[in-house]
């Protein structure tokens, strides 16, 4: 077969009007705003009229990620198809990509090969404008603090203690920190300020946990921007900025519905990270494709240490739903490399590091079944480098660990290599789970960040520095104890240390900043160097993008 990119291969899709999309989960054109032919917005209003029962909740999750990459997105697109194959009323929730990646070294994030969600340019590039919505939020508030402060500082802010930052969706480490308001009275009050990827930011998270327009406006106004001279809280609502804010949200709020390359439907909706951010679609997106459809796939960014973590203990828990089963991905050539394979040997065969790696696999699988309480089912990601004596030894790691392990092929054949994962999912999907999360509320942030250590990550706790301990006082003080944590750690290992691959042990977690997003409602742990401005790489993804006369585009993958 003629090998074709992502992009060739998206661009060849047979689509069917958006529609029909919709309507074959029963979402009518009443509901429906175009963004041309291939896109629409579906009313979030909806969800609050569907009397439907929920339909069953898929969690695609992965090992630790390596460079040599796993395929969640991919994965969770062919697995949608393969139900909709198997006859089953399905639809797919993922996160919309952010521009820092798609520039950046992984490229976009609309799955692969025959795997896709489209229209892939549009969806990895401006799509719909949240982001820039996102964004334009974020930056309103940021005026309003330096309006007020120029403008007497009736609020007393203090310059020296402002938390909130400025946004863009970009990987530009050149923002991460700055000093602005330069030029003398006219210009501003000069301070030190910085920049976060807009997936980073709090509007992200909390347009992803909002119920609806009064829920976000309530969460916005709650968003603490820094402290005053007296070393309280200062609020967005203090500012009067969550109207304004919310107004430019409004549509944001709305999910995007495209389909896969095999016409399944799909909301696109909300991105934030998962390593410094929570990492998971809208809840409204989730919410209502449970009240469309029976099978409903999403996915949690990064390894299950990050994204599934975060996707139980805090969206979960705030939007009262939970996973009817899981999918843990994991690639022959991940394994090899959590087994200490360079990537430039991975496509030598290597059943030993293969069998060495997978302390990773069975480290998350453990997390899944035995700290969550939920059914799981190991999907492999097949490559075309992919040796048969390495596959044939997957037999035996399914009896050690004791699990389903099921080859994937979609990335090559689309929803048809997806099946036998498929009636695995729709077997899973109705045993019973033991469900539970991984701490209390009631538990102190001490605890709560000692339990995700232990259970999730399996260390042997924390250690705070000096100054998380001082606002972890803080945050106390001012009645934020109870929220749930959202872990700012690296994804490439269980531990602080990106280096540390495989399932390492007698490690600490370093603790050295803790934030509390109260719109959001949870408290953020920045661990080991963990920043949340990315910067791209020496030689970025955007070098090789291109566009032609007619306007097609090339080199997005
Ligand atoms: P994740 O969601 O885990 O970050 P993606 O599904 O976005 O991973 O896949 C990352 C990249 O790897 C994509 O460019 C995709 O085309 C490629 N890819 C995924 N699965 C395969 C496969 N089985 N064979 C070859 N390339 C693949
Ligand atoms: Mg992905």
């Amino acid at each position: 077969m003629e090998h074709l990119t992502d992009i060739e291969i998206a661009q060849k899709a047979e689509y069917q009007a958006i529609d029909e999309i919709a309507a074959k989960v029963n979402i009518s054109t009443d509901d429906l705003e175009y963004y041309g032919t291939k896109k629409a917005k579906v009313d979030h209003r909806l969800l609050g009229r569907s009397d439907q029962a929920d339909g069953k909740l898929i969690l695609v999750t992965a090992i630790s990620p390596t460079p040599a990459g796993e395929g969640k997105t991919t994965t969770s697109v062919g697995l949608a198809d393969a139900l909709s194959q198997e006859g089953k009323s399905t639809m797919l929730a993922l996160r919309e990509p952010s521009l820092g990646p798609v520039f950046g070294v992984k490229g976009g994030a609309a799955g692969g090969g025959y795997a896709q969600v489209v229209p892939m340019e549009d969806i990895n590039l401006h799509f719909t404008g949240d982001f820039h919505a996102i964004g334009a939020a974020n930056n309103l508030l940021a005026a309003m603090i330096d309006n007020h402060i120029h403008h007497g500082n009736e609020l007393g802010i203090d310059s020296r203690n402002i938390t909130w930052k400025r946004a863009v969706d970009m990987n530009d480490r050149q923002l991460r920190n700055i000093v602005d308001g330069l030029q003398g009275r006219a210009n501003g009050v000069p301070r030190e300020d910085g920049f976060e990827i807009t997936v980073a930011s709090e509007i992200m998270a909390i347009l992803c946990l909002a119920e609806d327009l009064i829920d976000l406006k309530e969460r916005l106004g709650r968003i603490i921007i820094g402290y005053n001279f007296a070393g309280e809280p200062v609020t967005a609502k203090d500012l009067k900025a969550e109207g304004a804010m919310t107004a430019l949200l409004k549509d944001a709020i709305n999910p995007n519905l495209v389909q896969t390359l095999e016409n399944t439907p799909t909301f696109v909706h909300g991105g934030p990270f998962a390593n410094i951010a929570h990492g998971c679609n809208t809840l409204i997106a989730t919410k209502l494709a449970l009240k469309q459809a029976d099978y409903v796939v999403t996915e949690a960014g990064f390894g299950a240490d990050l994204g599934a973590e975060k996707f139980i203990d805090i969206k979960s828990r705030i939007g009262g739903i939970q996973p009817d089963a899981v999918v843990i991905v994991a690639t022959i050539r991940a394994l090899k490399m959590h087994g200490g394979v360079a990537k430039a040997d991975l496509a030598q065969e290597n059943v030993e590091a293969m069998r060495q790696g997978s302390a990773n696999l069975a480290h998350h699988l453990h997390t899944m079944r035995e700290v969550f309480g939920l059914p799981a089912v190991v999907a492999i990601n097949r490559f075309p480098t992919d040796t048969q004596a390495e596959v044939d030894a997957l037999a035996d790691l399914s009896q050690e660990l004791n699990v389903p392990i099921v080859e994937s092929n979609v990335w090559a054949e689309g929803g048809a290599g997806g099946r036998d994962l498929a009636k695995e999912v729709i077997r899973l999907a109705d045993e019973p789970s033991a469900f539970q999360f991984a701490y209390e509320l009631t538990d102190s942030i001490e605890e709560k960040l000692t339990k995700i250590s232990q259970k999730i990550y399996g260390g042997r706790g924390v250690k705070l520095t000096a100054k998380a301990r001082r606002q972890m006082k803080t945050l106390e003080q001012f009645g934020f104890q109870d929220l749930p944590i959202c872990m700012a750690k690296t994804q490439y290992s269980l531990s602080d240390d990106a280096k540390a691959l495989g399932a390492p042990k007698d490690f600490d977690i370093t603790i050295r900043d803790l934030k509390v997003s109260a719109g959001a409602g949870f408290i953020v742990a920045l661990t080991g160097n963990i920043m949340t401005m990315p910067g791209l790489p020496k030689k970025p993804a955007a070098e090789a993008i291109d566009v032609d006369q007619a306007g097609n585009i090339s080199g997005l993958f």
